[in-house]
């Protein structure tokens, strides 16, 4: 099979949101009136985004929900994407699988695949997602002012879990490792619970690095600290809820620090406090209150008796030694 087989094969449907979609040399977009783009692209290599064993199914999920998840992230409501890839061979029942995985979820945010290219050489899988969001009306990272709220979406670490158990530093029962697995191989873009969240959050960012060292990122685009209380973020690994026992210090480094996890974390003001609520029940989504924005920069942790915890946590850094 050539290369113009496979993506007409695989990659090429019908669009209908978008007035031109694969098989020129462009695609062609139309934003609403009144709507800004929101453009955000990732790019999963083998080895080292994902594991040369996963589903390809999966894998499809994945790929796309990255990507959506950076949407979210901004408030802004999927429209279209672009796919490139770079595979070392013609595998049809991987990339059956892939395309079923992507799809799936591309049609469940009515997200249409509008174009990409495609190449051979190592397992490369790259998206480019186009969103659309009322003009001016982006959460940005920029926008936490102290006195807000932190809040974080969703339960937190279980991806990392999955991974440690891969790397056998952990050992699970089957069902909490599929289930934990399930975190790390096809996580839900928070896409709803962004949307909804439009002229409340303050500021807004996806946890794909961890959560201590995405929110230093929204911390030094506001100016501004935080001070975030553990005890109010441990519960939120979902493992623990169905039995598993862990050092306090385990439990604290995977749900601060592990990675993965796409779910969203938001500032917004203290008088907003229903309004998140109401938000998070329209999306579906729970939301938890694990801190607040302070004028002094600067991370502050506190354990469960309120008092300093001076551990430090490292995030994921793709360039770290
Ligand atoms: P060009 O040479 O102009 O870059 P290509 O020959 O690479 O075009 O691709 C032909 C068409 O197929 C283009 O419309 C391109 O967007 C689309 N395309 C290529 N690879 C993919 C893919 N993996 N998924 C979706 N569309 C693709
Ligand atoms: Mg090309």
């Amino acid at each position: 099979m050539g290369e113009f087989d496979l993506i007409a094969r695989y990659f090429t449907r019908p669009v209908r949101r978008s007035p031109l979609g694969v098989g020129d040399d462009c695609a062609l977009l139309q934003p609403a009136a009144g709507m800004q783009l929101a453009v955000s692209t990732d790019l999963l290599v083998e080895g080292r985004h994902f594991l040369s064993t996963v589903d390809a199914g999966r894998l499809g999920h994945k790929s796309l929900a990255v990507n959506l998840s950076d949407l979210a992230a901004c408030g802004a409501r999927p429209l279209a994407f672009t796919l490139s890839l770079s595979l070392p061979q013609v595998d049809e029942a991987w990339l059956a699988g892939f395309a079923a995985g992507l799809f799936a979820l591309a049609d469940a945010h009515q997200c249409e695949l509008v174009g990409g290219d495609t190449t051979r050489g190592p397992l490369c899988i790259n998206i480019t997602v186009f969103g659309e969001v009322p003009a001016g009306a982006a959460l940005l990272r920029s926008g936490a002012r102290p006195g807000d709220d932190l809040w974080v979406s969703g339960t937190l670490g279980d991806a990392r879990l999955a991974l440690e158990a891969f790397r056998g530093t952990v050992s699970l029962p089957q069902p909490m490792f599929e289930s934990a697995r399930l975190r790390l191989e096809q996580p839900e873009p928070r896409v709803a619970l962004g949307c909804a969240l439009r002229g409340i959050a303050t500021s807004a960012i996806d946890l794909s690095d961890g959560l201590l060292g995405d929110l230093g990122h929204v911390l030094a685009r506001s100016g501004a600290g935080a001070t975030v209380e553990t005890a109010a973020v441990t519960p939120l690994l979902a493992a623990t809820r169905s039995g598993l026992q862990l050092p306090l210090e385990q439990l604290q480094a995977l749900v601060l620090a592990g990675g993965d996890d796409y779910e969203l974390a938001f500032t917004a003001p203290a008088d907003q406090r229903a309004a998140v609520e109401a938000a998070a029940a329209q999306a579906g989504t729970p939301v938890t209150r694990i801190g607040r924005i302070d004028a002094e920069p600067g991370l502050r942790l506190l354990d469960a008796q309120g008092r300093a915890l001076e551990r430090r946590f490292a995030s994921f850094d793709h360039f770290a030694t």
